[in-house]
């Protein structure tokens, strides 16, 4: 059933709430389709700017040090592989936002047969060079192949695609008959996002420019003519240093802040925790 939205995000005229601002940037729902975003300031720039190298190894909404997160992600690749092996055989896939490709290889160990995109080119180098994986530095609003996929694999992607409408086109058409979307994506309705309010890890723009509940992103998916086949939440580790990271972008200064991060941060930084994945759920979708 294909639910009635605002045709095209980007010039969708119905009459918008005014949400939040975050970092100058103001977060707005639309009152009709409840679309909650916000919009960058300079498009053509955008991707150079957000995930430049500081993204990935100085915080700033990305990695305190990626490369020190491997692990984690090749792990969060199993576990993906595991989740998609009761719904599918592996194929071809197409990892967008790849980084170095980590989450790949998780999911190359497991059968796929793996390609990505990667806006970064430090890190898509990294992934061709060091991984031996096929990562072209693209982001997905200008990607053209010939080539078609069984599954486009978007982990922590989706909100932050700066053209939806053009993007859930492009997957479209990338895909084969049946194909499958996998979607990691944080619930700004979960009770963690809501208790949390405007401090919310996951309203940091201009990295996220959109955010989804269960129906808000099952409503854009049916729109683009695919069915929810499976959704639950992801098992999930995270660095602390990384977990530290973030608090210290979204929060206001408190007393001592830097102080106690930085204590926190020598003593178990290190390590890696289980995160309770109550905002955070994955969602299969398949292409009718
Ligand atoms: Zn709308």
């Amino acid at each position: 059933m294909n639910v009635k939205i605002c045709k095209s995000f980007l010039n969708c005229t119905e009459e918008k709430t005014l949400l939040l601002i975050k970092k100058g940037y103001p977060i707005k729902e639309c009152k009709k389709c409840g679309h909650r975003f916000t919009q960058i300031k300079d498009v053509d720039n955008h991707l150079n700017e957000v995930y430049s190298d500081k993204y990935f190894f100085q915080g700033k909404d990305g990695y305190p040090d990626y490369m020190k997160e491997k692990d984690l992600l090749y792990k969060s690749g199993i576990n993906y592989a595991n989740i998609l092996s009761k719904y599918t055989q592996p194929g071809e896939v197409l990892d967008v936002g790849s980084a170095a490709g980590f989450i790949l290889k998780g999911l190359e160990k497991s059968g796929w047969r793996c390609h990505g995109i990667e806006p970064n080119d430090t890190m898509a180098t990294y992934g061709r060079d060091e991984l031996k994986l096929d990562i072209q530095t693209c982001g997905l609003e200008n990607y053209q192949s010939e080539k078609k996929f069984d599954l486009v694999n978007m982990i922590q992607v989706i909100g932050s695609l700066y053209d939806l409408d053009k993007s859930l086109l492009i997957i479209s058409n990338l895909l084969n008959k049946n194909g499958l979307v996998m979607v990691e994506s944080w619930d700004m309705n979960s009770l963690a996002a809501r208790i949390m309010g405007k401090y919310w890890h996951e309203y940091c723009p201009p990295s996220v420019i959109t955010w989804f509940s269960d129906k808000t992103l099952v409503q854009v998916f049916n729109f683009y003519g695919f069915e929810l086949v499976g959704k639950g939440h992801p098992s999930k580790k995270i660095n602390i240093n990384h977990g530290l990271s973030l608090i210290d972008e979204s929060f206001p200064k408190f007393i001592f802040k830097k102080s106690i991060l930085n204590f926190f941060s020598r003593i178990v930084g290190k390590y890696n925790i289980s995160y309770p994945t109550v905002d955070l759920k994955w969602y299969l979708f398949k292409k009718l």
